[in-house]
């Protein structure tokens, strides 16, 4: 374990031995190492017994924590582990219900617990060697939330403190700084400024709903993409919301994700589900024909929605919904092919991250799952295959141990936005188990039944997320081409209203996207809400501008750039577009 979890563990333990002191009384749940901090869970329910005046914590009470936490720090507390018999354990928490229960369901005959000052824990550990190792200017207690015991709802709800803990103040610091940049840059209050898509309670958790600017910004993605994908040879299908379960007992997913699926529907005293996947349907179109090995690699495409369950408490914006679309697509092709089309697909991958101004990213070879099927040989196969186009494109990659989904290997890419987050976009994964489900077959060059590989494969990975992404990244600012509203027209008094009508007609026969304000706004008015919303470009018309036809043109971030004639102002537009910035 890395030292900086120790440190983050042994702090939910100083936490716990501070809120002891505090609030006798208090019950005990767990307190474990979590990413960037610690938290741990307290009953607080009875604490009217000790004396205190109330049962809750409020956010003013995390300021005494704090500070009580330092002080036990700097006595320079030290760790002690012991093994003791499960007897003993009862007895040392007898007033600690929820230790209790754990205890019973622990299967050994001795539990490990760790004793730090006047507080003792079921811990498994490890720990640092003392308090001395933690430095106390580089953790702060940060919020109070309510969590079932265990994540049940029926079991009581007990509080949760949460910290943040690093090695180094420094760390601590910047670790705020980004989060203070990444709440202004969160793209469920830029979605709801820029009228891009809204979520209602009566429609549903994890459902968006798409407004009509965030309808043109997923045209826009989808036809990029769809152009970039014709170029490399992809042929586009169309697959129903859903399908008899039967079809989804054959790919495995009923058997092997049904944590995820939907309960089934009745039609006609049948069994359907509303799809999780695309991969059965496009495997229903490789079947619907003969295959020759001349017809091979067969790509298909399709932005494929797919609906999928989701912990309520995990939902989050676009980052992680009920429904989403897929920018799906699955290759059948020889084994002999299977390289050649993995190296394409990367290589496109990162093309096309690279449009959208994702340079920076991680790569993960994920290997098998504890849940699997095929043959360990196949699994082999197909890893050795993905090391070695990996290691061909000279692209460094991390192991994602266990990270296979159950019908093979994949490559995954994480872009990283302009804080350093990651996010999983791309995904190829190779999958010899579908195909033998299936019984999928192509003629080979001597005339005899062979059985294809296939590939699945989504690059930019969910529409959801990845416009979640972008809008965080872009802090809103979308690049011109990418941009719903590209161009707005003011005029500045009604008798302008014409010209701007003119000025838009350009704009439009140039395949751009303009807006006139005729709104009984002032100038000022409309320049600030086009500031707000982020548009790339303001064109003011006033007298001089109609007389002389021209535009004043305003830059996003740039402000005023001076008058310019309609058709100069469209062929620079026209070569941002091109560049795509
Ligand atoms: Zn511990
Ligand atoms: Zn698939």
């Amino acid at each position: 374990m890395e030292k900086i979890e120790k440190i983050r563990h042994s702090l939910a333990h100083v936490l716990a031995l501070a809120v002891q002191e505090l609030y006798p009384g208090t019950k005990f749940g767990i307190g474990p190492a979590i990413e960037n901090g610690f938290y741990y869970d307290f009953d607080f329910t009875n604490l009217r017994e000790f004396g205190h005046e109330y049962t809750r914590i409020s956010n003013e009470d995390l300021s005494k924590i704090e500070k009580k936490m330092k002080e036990i720090i700097k006595k320079n507390i030290v760790f002690k582990k012991k093994f003791v018999e499960k007897e003993e354990a009862k007895e040392i928490f007898k007033d600690q219900p929820y230790k209790l229960e754990l205890i019973e369901e622990i299967p050994e005959k001795r539990v490990s617990i760790y004793e730090s000052g006047n507080f003792i824990d079921l811990c498994a550990g490890p720990h640092v060697k003392s308090t001395k190792e933690i430095n106390i200017n580089a953790f702060k207690l940060v919020k109070i939330a309510g969590a079932y015991w265990k994540g049940d709802e029926k079991n009581p709800m007990l509080t949760r403190i949460y910290g943040i803990a690093f090695e180094t103040k420094k760390e601590l610091e910047r670790f705020f700084q980004v989060q203070k940049e990444a709440e202004e840059r969160d793209h469920r209050i830029l979605g709801k400024k820029m009228e891009l898509f809204v979520f209602d309670e009566e429609v549903g958790a994890g459902l968006p709903i798409w407004q009509p600017k965030g309808a043109i910004l997923r045209k826009i993605i989808e036809n990029y993409l769809y152009e970039e994908l014709k170029k490399e040879g992809y042929q586009w299908v169309v697959t129903p919301h859903i399908g008899n379960l039967k079809l989804w007992k054959t790919s495995g997913h009923w058997e092997m994700y049904r944590e995820n699926i939907y309960s089934p529907i009745k039609i006609d005293e049948e069994a359907y589900l509303l799809k999780p996947m695309n991969c059965p349907f496009h495997l229903k179109v490789y079947q619907s024909k003969i295959r020759s090995y001349k017809d091979l690699p067969i790509k298909y495409a399709e932005f494929g929605t797919v609906y999928r369950y989701e912990r309520s408490g995990t939902l989050h914006g676009l980052a992680r919904v009920r429904g989403f679309t897929q920018d799906d697509a699955h290759i059948f092709c020889t084994p002999e092919q299977l390289a050649k089309e993995i190296e394409k697909l990367l290589r496109h991958g990162l093309k096309i991250l690279k449009t959208f101004g994702f340079k920076e990213y991680s790569i993960y070879l994920a290997t098998q799952p504890e849940k699997f099927a095929g043959t360990e040989k196949m699994w082999k196969k197909a890893m050795a295959v993905l090391k070695y186009v990996l290691e061909k494109q000279k692209l460094k990659y991390q192991i994602d141990p266990g990270g296979g989904v159950f019908y093979g290997p994949k490559i995954d890419i994480h872009i990283k936005d302009c804080l350093q987050r990651e996010w999983q976009c791309t995904t190829i994964q190779v999958d010899f188990n579908l195909p033998e489900r299936f019984e999928l077959s192509f003629i080979d060059k001597k005339g005899k039944k062979q059985r294809p590989i296939m590939i699945h494969r989504a690059l930019i990975g969910s529409m959801e997320r990845f416009i979640g992404v972008l809008l965080e990244n872009y802090k809103g600012a979308l690049p011109l081409w990418l941009a719903p509203e590209q161009i707005w027209i003011i005029p500045v008094g009604s008798r302008h209203k014409k010209y701007a009508n003119f000025v838009n007609q350009q704009i439009r026969n140039c395949n751009f996207r303009g807006v006139i304000k005729k709104e009984n706004e002032t100038v000022s008015k409309k320049i600030r809400d086009g500031e707000i919303q982020k548009i790339p470009y303001m064109l003011v018309v006033g007298d001089k501008e109609m007389k002389e036809k021209l535009v004043r043109v305003r830059k996003r971030q740039k402000g005023d750039m001076g008058e310019m004639k309609i058709e100069n102002f469209l062929e620079k537009i026209k070569k941002e577009v091109i560049k795509k910035k």
